[in-house]
């Protein structure tokens, strides 16, 4: 069984789909228990998404920067 410490440490093969099923399975399984690697993973998965979103933009405003900042600190509920 995966512990906290494996999805933490493998967290960008998972988002990136480079696990195997053996893999995706135990991540799967681990999540359905544990509350905190839920956040922890939607948090990463946001997290990767804005600094791709970031990289698109040539020179992000203020504003696109407060918004971005505060759509991660609203998830972190
Ligand atoms: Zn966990």
């Amino acid at each position: 069984m995966l512990t906290c410490k494996d999805v933490c440490d493998n967290a960008t093969r998972h988002i990136e789909g480079q696990s195997g099923l053996w893999d995706r399975i135990g991540l799967r399984f681990h999540l359905l228990i544990c509350k905190e690697c839920r956040r922890f993973m939607r948090q990463f998965r946001m997290m990767i998404g804005t600094s791709a979103k970031l990289n698109d933009l040539d020179q992000p405003t203020d504003k696109e920067i407060d918004e971005l900042v505060t759509r991660l600190v609203s998830s972190q509920d």
